[in-house]
């Protein structure tokens, strides 16, 4: 019998983490093994019969998700976006209609526009952090899908979770909450009223930069068989060593979070105050729009820091002039990157609802030593 508790930093540790039965390894094996010996024809040895329907290192992984977002069910997929398709294809029919947020992942208005739409899916983006718009967009168009993604990427806006949930399920929406940016550390939209969560894990969970991934939890058991179905049927699971790298990375996920969230609070606050800087968006700053609400709903502020500078060329500049903060895309490991989202991240948005404007750079505010992170900052706003 393994270690059990609600409590996220314990959970993160011990859940799908018992010691191997053989030898008593602390940590589970890996298990690469693509089949599984049957003891005669179906004799499964705990239900274990091929790499794509079950691996008992995914097992693991999912069963540590699913404890540390509260849900009775998790999924791990090959990335975030493989486990969007494969959630988005489990609840839509052609002709369905999802609401999205207007500042949303680029990849994930992709994704419901040119690759679900063409499949007769609808999509309209609202501003998710302001309930009336919310309210009018489903009273003229009742979605399915009701997409949330608090904090957003890369501006920042907090959604109030209850509230969405709510409106939602008046009008019989699936209400799904992308948690890439808070974390279960930070944030439990499932406790909050949310149907689904999805990650991607290749972000804070994973943590190291180095595993792509994606994940979606829920308590409902109907649409977690669709779901466990669907994934069995397209195949887009995480491969072994993916999954035994994020469960890794997993177990720090509480303690790094803590320190993201300290250091990012410095450069919100270093970056608050310089003249260079126009403008800074971060849940931690009391002037941010969604600052009590984010106080309220979430227990920090998280890792990411956007900021606006006075025009696309400084922010291009000022993105290609830093040195600690490296310039690439992604986010939520323990080093600092800077994202110019225009043209990185959220290229593929350009010109839509959903664009994100040419003044904002986004910053992944990793662990090093906080003094090193503002001095950097502090050069390159000079440059
Ligand atoms: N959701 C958010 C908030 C993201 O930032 C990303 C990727 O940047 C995704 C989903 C897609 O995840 P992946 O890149 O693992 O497919």
């Amino acid at each position: 019998m393994g270690i059990e508790s609600e409590k996220v930093a314990t959970a993160a540790i011990h859940a799908g983490q018992e010691a191997e039965s053989l030898t008593g390894a602390v940590i589970p094996p890996l298990h690469l093994s693509t089949t599984y010996l049957q003891d005669g024809i179906g004799g499964l040895r705990q239900g274990y019969e091929y790499g794509r329907s079950g691996n008992p290192t995914r097992d693991a992984l999912q069963t540590q998700l699913a404890a540390l977002e509260g849900g009775r069910h998790a999924f791990s997929f090959a990335s975030g976006l493989a486990a969007e398709d494969t959630l988005l294809r489990a609840l839509l029919a052609p002709g369905d209609h999802v609401l999205l947020g207007n500042d949303v992942y680029g990849g994930t208005f992709r994704l419901i526009s040119r690759v679900l739409g063409a499949w007769g899916v609808t999509v309209e983006v609202v501003d998710m952090s302001d309930l009336d718009a919310v309210r009018a967009a489903v009273a003229a168009r009742p979605p399915r899908v009701l997409w949330v993604e608090t904090p957003s990427n890369p501006l920042l806006r907090i959604s109030d979770i209850a509230g969405l949930a709510a409106l939602g399920h008046g009008a019989g929406a699936v209400v799904v909450v992308d948690n890439t940016f808070a974390t279960p550390a930070l944030q439990r939209p499932l406790a909050l009223g949310a149907d689904i969560v999805v990650h991607s894990t290749t972000k804070y969970l994973g943590g190291h930069s180095d595993v792509v991934g994606g994940a979606v939890v829920l308590a409902d058991d109907a649409l977690a068989e669709r779901i466990g179905f669907l994934q069995f049927a397209v195949g887009a699971i995480s491969g072994p060593f993916d999954a035994w790298l994020t469960t890794r990375g997993i177990k720090t996920l509480p303690v790094r979070m803590r320190q993201h969230d300290e250091n990012a609070r410095a450069v919100a606050e270093f970056l608050s105050g310089h003249p260079a800087v126009a403008r800074v968006y971060y849940p931690g700053l009391p002037d941010h729009p969604g600052h009590d609400l984010a106080a309220r709903q979430m227990s920090g502020f998280g890792g990411i820091v956007s900021v606006a500078l006075a025009s696309g060329e400084a922010a291009r500049r000022f993105a290609e002039s830093t040195r600690v903060f490296q310039l690439a895309e992604s986010l939520g490991g323990v080093e600092s990157l800077v994202n110019y989202p225009d043209a990185m991240t959220h290229a593929s948005v350009r010109g839509t609802a959903a664009a994100v404007p040419v003044e904002v750079v986004r910053l992944s505010v990793g662990l090093e030593d906080a003094d090193d992170l503002l001095a950097d900052l502090s050069r390159a706003l000079e440059a």
